[in-house]
């Protein structure tokens, strides 16, 4: 059995990352979303959140599961028995940045294949980043996340500027 993991910070998932994981569980037996949980990023959510966000983002595929984890994701992608690490791939924003990681994931686990899909046109431009400075700004977020995101997001957005 083929398993696969998808690695990232997930803050929030976008319809762009669901896009790669529908596309990775029509070839992959298994897919694993493994939420990264201390990216060097500044986050909105919480590690817990945004696994249960994601969870539920993907509730509706049967071969997806989310984990979160710590550490190298090589040794994540060895703990769940995955052969294969999906990325997403957009025009300009990532290759450099995805070669330098798969080449780096080649000399820490020569086993492991990094596969990534290039992303879909309508998703080019969406980024969690992005996402986060639209909403921060009073802006329409619902096209791009699944419902329950696009809700936890505004949440955080009215809390934020209860400060
Ligand atoms: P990271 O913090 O590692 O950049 P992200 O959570 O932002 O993680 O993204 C995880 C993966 O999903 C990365 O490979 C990234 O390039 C990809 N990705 C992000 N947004 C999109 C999108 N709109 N379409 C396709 N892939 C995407």
């Amino acid at each position: 059995m083929t398993i696969a993991i998808y690695p990232g910070s997930f803050d929030p998932i976008t319809n762009g990352h669901l896009d790669v994981v529908l596309r990775a569980s029509r070839i992959f037996e298994k897919v694993i979303v493994g939420v990264y949980d201390t990216p060097e990023k500044k986050l909105m959510f919480s590690p817990q959140e945004r696994v249960e966000l994601a969870k539920a983002a993907v509730k509706d595929i049967v071969n997806v599961e989310v984990q979160l984890y710590c550490g190298l994701t090589v040794d994540f992608a060895q703990k769940v028995g995955a052969q294969v690490m999906v990325r997403g791939l957009r025009a300009s924003a990532d290759f450099e940045f995805e070669f330098d990681m798969a080449m780096m994931t080649n000399k820490l686990s020569p086993e492991l294949e990094m596969v990534c899909f290039m992303a879909s046109p309508q998703y080019q431009f969406l980024s969690s980043s992005l996402l986060k400075e639209v909403a921060r700004l009073g802006g329409k977020i619902d096209d791009w996340v699944a419902a329950s995101v696009a809700f936890a997001v505004k949440e955080k957005v009215k809390n934020l500027k209860q400060y």
